[in-house]
């Protein structure tokens, strides 16, 4: 048992969070058996008096096979695609490269607070399998996605629809525990075939999994879908092909009509939303009041390498200053990245926030000698976070950073 005395913000909803000043966190086999405030805590505890402690943050949307080329810019997505991804992602062919990749990106990752994200690996079957045992050695929780293209692509990265299917498939039975699973990656339509998605499509229904994709980034590449498909909208193509489920998570979703977004809303589907990588790539801004409206879930991704930083709170500040009207809240922003992007992963039974029974993923900000925690800390831990330091990470009650 560990027991922690500290001051928690814990997400409840996107208009609220708790403050719990001078508690004592504790947990055990790496779930956490009570929350208390101090006056009520007999026994041993670190003192972390200093410091704010929230949940683990959560990425919803990131490419590690492009976390070398973060801040190489092009100014629009198909050239930066062209360009900049799709070269670096042949690295990943190097098992070497792609094993030292994998490291470095988890390690950067926890120094950055992020303590699960849902990833696209490079669109090698090794690439993948490496994304897996490099977080399974670390500690590491995610879900994980081999990005597949079977179509318009290089030919150094784009494979037969066999090879998509049949190795996602191998994936998917091999990874299913409580830190690490598989999610479908069609990358996007463009990229993918009608067999590729129908099929992915039907298996994921069938077996209730996961799946992640692009969906209405930048006005050249919806161009390009309709070129493809003809199909009465980007929306459409996956509806049809048997994409949208309660279990997919779309990436971006900008440019939507409101027929779109009734499709996105009776699917039961969700959105990553990436707001720093839209503005670098000039994709257009996110119709945050048409989403809410729509009451289509919602959560953050930094999308690197379009997006310029694995600091989720930098994500969360990016998201109220990229809406020119709207304005977000502390704790909206808060929620957005830990129990509402849980909940889209289906995991908010386990992590999203500090609950007794769920793990034990915190992370822990010290704030400046001198400096008062008080309520109003968490509008500054979100919209000026370098005031704080991380000081301490936990995955499953364990250190994987301890800078005390
Ligand atoms: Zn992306």
């Amino acid at each position: 048992m560990k027991n922690i005395r500290t001051n928690i913000f814990n997400p409840v909803s996107p208009e609220t969070a708790a403050f719990l000043p001078d508690f004592v966190i504790s947990f055990e086999k790496g779930k956490i058996s009570s929350l208390l405030p101090f006056r009520k805590f007999h026994g041993a505890w670190e003192d972390k008096r200093d410091c704010i402690c929230i949940p683990g943050l959560i990425d919803l949307h990131v490419h590690l096979s492009q976390y070398r080329i973060s801040g190489l810019y092009q100014p629009a997505l198909l050239p930066w695609l062209r360009q900049s991804v799709f070269p670096e992602e042949e690295r990943s062919r190097n098992p070497y490269y792609t094993e030292k990749l994998s490291r470095d990106f988890y390690k950067a990752q926890i120094a950055a607070g992020t303590t699960f994200s849902i990833i696209y690996t490079a669109p090698f079957v090794e690439a993948a399998q490496c994304a897996f045992e490099v977080a399974s050695d670390m500690g590491i929780r995610a879900k994980i996605g081999m990005t597949l293209m079977d179509m318009n692509a290089p030919d150094t990265l784009k494979h037969s629809t066999d090879y998509a299917l049949r190795h996602s498939i191998d994936l998917y039975e091999k990874w299913q525990d409580r830190s690490l699973s598989y999610i479908f990656t069609p990358r996007f339509a463009p990229t993918c075939s009608a067999k590729l998605m129908q099929e992915i499509g039907s298996f994921a229904k069938k077996h209730k999994a996961y799946i992640q994709s692009h969906l209405s980034e930048n006005p050249d590449e919806i161009a390009w879908v309709k070129e493809l498909f003809g199909k009465d909208s980007y929306t459409h193509v996956y509806n049809d092909f048997g994409i949208l489920s309660p279990r997919t998570i779309l990436g971006h979703a900008i440019h939507l009509s409101d027929e779109e977004l009734d499709l996105l809303k009776s699917s039961g589907s969700s959105i990553a939303h990436c707001p720093d990588s839209n503005f670098y790539l000039k994709s257009g801004e996110y119709p945050l009041r048409r989403i809410s409206e729509h009451d289509i879930p919602f959560g953050l991704g930094s999308d690197v390498g379009a997006g310029t930083s694995l600091n989720m709170l930098y994500h969360a500040k990016m998201m109220n200053y990229r809406q020119t009207k709207d304005a977000i809240l502390a704790e909206e922003m808060l929620y957005r990245i830990t129990l509402g992007s849980a909940k889209i992963a289906g995991m908010a039974d386990l992590i999203g926030s500090l609950d007794t029974g769920k793990d034990a993923d915190m992370v822990f900000y010290k704030a400046p000698a001198g400096f008062d925690i008080t309520q109003q800390s968490l509008s500054q831990l979100c919209f000026a976070p370098d005031i704080f330091k991380i000081c301490k990470v936990l995955v499953l009650g364990k250190d994987m950073l301890d800078l005390a």
